[in-house]
């Protein structure tokens, strides 16, 4: 994984969002506050503008300075958690490297669990986790089989699809969703929904790139 791919990850998952505004939009309005979208958007436009200062610069500093920056422009509960994720991938990129599937994977979950501790949250609770967890560890577990590439992208995206689909019968006991407690069933949840159009967009980015 170079700085360039994930420059381009960046602009993907900015025209996913976009592509996907009113639905992401009514899902927090129907169980949250209604600004999920706004949260993830401003975040998606501000990695954009980030675009010259980071391209010269090795893959852990891009996700380090990428991961700053959502923490000081993203509002809400997931601001903090996204840029969490940044930074742990950072760390780990840093240290493991970046190139092949193990060492995304590796990074990927350190990311994720990043998430875990600052949220104190699990799957199960109707939030982004119940994507970003099976997703983890369905990469690790290709990754080590030494899966081919383009069987994992696509087993990815049916774990992120299943993992968005299983909040919605789910009682929320974490984010503001949790207030509603059996109001929430039947409502995916907003943060899940974005991070499964995000996952999905760098997927298809990544199957149409060369390894
Ligand atoms: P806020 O909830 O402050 O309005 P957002 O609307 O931007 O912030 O984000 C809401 C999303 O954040 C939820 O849909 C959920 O997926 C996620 N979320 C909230 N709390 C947690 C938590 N403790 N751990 C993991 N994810 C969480
Ligand atoms: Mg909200």
């Amino acid at each position: 994984m170079q700085t360039e791919f994930i420059l381009r990850a960046a602009e993907a998952v900015n025209t996913a969002i976009l592509a996907h505004e009113s639905e992401i939009e009514s899902l927090d309005r129907e169980i949250g506050d209604g600004d999920h979208f706004i949260n993830i958007r401003r975040g998606a436009s501000v990695i954009l503008g980030m675009r010259e200062e980071l391209s010269g610069l090795p893959p852990d500093a891009v996700l380090q300075r990428m991961g700053m920056k959502l923490l000081s422009t993203i509002g809400g509960a997931s601001g903090p958690l996204f840029a969490s994720f940044f930074m742990a991938m950072a760390k780990t990129v840093k240290e493991q490297g970046s190139d092949g599937p193990g060492k995304i994977a590796a990074a990927f979950a350190a990311g994720v669990e990043s998430i875990k501790q600052r949220g104190k949250a699990d799957v199960g609770e109707k939030t982004m986790l119940d994507v970003l967890i099976p997703v983890a560890q369905v990469l690790m577990q290709m990754s080590a089989e030494g899966a081919e590439r383009q069987v994992i992208f696509a087993e990815i995206k049916k774990t992120a699809e299943q993992g968005m689909l299983s909040t919605r019968n789910m009682v929320a006991t974490k984010g503001r969703a949790a207030f509603l407690g059996e109001r929430a069933i039947g409502h995916i949840d907003a943060g899940a929904k974005s991070t499964q159009v995000m996952i999905t967009a760098v997927c298809d980015l990544a199957a149409e790139t060369p390894a």
